[in-house]
Order: structure tokens, then sequence, then C-alpha cells
């Protein structure tokens, strides 16, 4: 169903594959990520990695999915701040993935499935709109908006290891572009 939904691969993992790491969210912070703050889906507002470490060791197994993006080559250089950054359309079809997915669980009877995207809902969804969840307000995007993987500590570089995928981070202006060798977003639904 997750290639259904638009995921390039997908692969059910034991969920205590999954590890959930205080430096992931820190690198959120650290250097400050120009999305952190701006939504109830980023650090410092997604929950501790103590609580999420705590619920994910409950579950047993989770799909995990990646979409590759592509043309990779606008996406695999940090964009120039200083340019005006441009809307970014990265991770919104993972989003719907997770989406769909959880719903579908859901529905099925697993009634405790939880997804985690990649990147920031607002980024995504709200753009230049301030979070209306953070003032107060619903989501307005309640079933698709939710925290990333990396934004609650999930090592995602890690799991894509384990199974297989090749993963870059985005680089530095001054890497050659050459070198990366694809872009991709990641997502997960833990089922039961
Ligand atoms: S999608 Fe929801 S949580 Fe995300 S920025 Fe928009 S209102 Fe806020």
């Amino acid at each position: 169903m997750a290639l259904t939904y638009g995921a390039s691969d997908a692969a059910i993992v034991p969920a205590s594959w999954v590890v959930v790491d205080e430096r992931v969210r820190l690198k959120c912070l650290v250097p400050l990520c120009y999305r952190a703050g701006e939504s109830i889906n980023c650090p410092p507002h997604t929950p501790e990695p103590d609580l999420v470490r705590q619920a994910l060791a409950r579950y047993r197994w989770a799909i995990l999915f990646k979409r590759d993006v592509e043309p990779a080559a606008p996406h695999v250089l940090k964009p120039d701040k200083r340019a005006g950054l441009p809307p970014s359309t990265f991770h919104n079809g993972t989003y719907d993935v997770v989406g769909n997915l959880e719903a579908l669980a859901f529905n099925d009877g697993y009634y405790l499935a939880l997804g985690f995207s990649g990147g920031s809902c607002k980024a995504a969804f709200c753009r230049n709109l301030p979070c209306q969840a953070l003032q107060g307000g619903g989501c307005r995007f309640p079933l698709r908006g939710r925290p990333s993987m990396e934004g609650v500590g999930i090592d995602v570089f890690d799991l894509a290891n384990k199974v297989g995928w090749p993963v870059y981070p985005i680089a530095h202006k001054d890497v050659d572009p050459a070198s990366i060798g694809c872009a991709i977003s990641v997502g997960i639904v833990f089922v039961h």
C-alpha cells in the first residue's frame, strides 16, 4: 500500500531497529534550522526523546518507506538563505503516504498506529502562514501535519543503512553535486 500511495520502496522492519538519539533532535537546534520553532511539530515543541523512546519500545513492527525525490539536483545543495528560500516540496508526498498508511492501519484495527514524516509540515503545507496550532488553534491539516522522524530523535540515516537504501545529507554549497547519488525522503508508520 505504501507503493500505491507513492513510495518508491518500503520495508517492514522490527520496531527495535529504530534508534532514538538525543543528538538527532539536537541537530535541529544546533546549528538552528530555519524551521525550528516555527510549528508545533518541530523542535523544541516536539516530544522529548525519552518519551518517544519509551513509546516506540511498545511497538513490534513498523513500515518504513522512502520516496525518491527527482530531479535530485535542486535539493541536494543547501540553499543560500540570503537569496531567499524556494518553497519546499521535498517532503510533501511523504506526509501523504504516512497519513494514508496510518489511517489504513488504524481502520484495520491497529488503533495505536503512529506515523512520522520528514522535514517540516509548515514548509510542506502552511508555507507563509503562521502555525495555527502553535497559536492555540487547531492544525489546518490535522491528519497530514505531524512531526518528522528526525524532529523526535529517530536516526533516519541509521534506518536507511539497515535496509540498504543509499542516503546522503543535504550538502554544503561547495560540495560537488555529482558526488551526491540521490535524494530521498523517508517516513515511517509504527503499526503494532
Ligand atoms: S500543518 Fe498544522 S502543525 Fe504544521 S504548520 Fe500548519 S497548522 Fe502548524
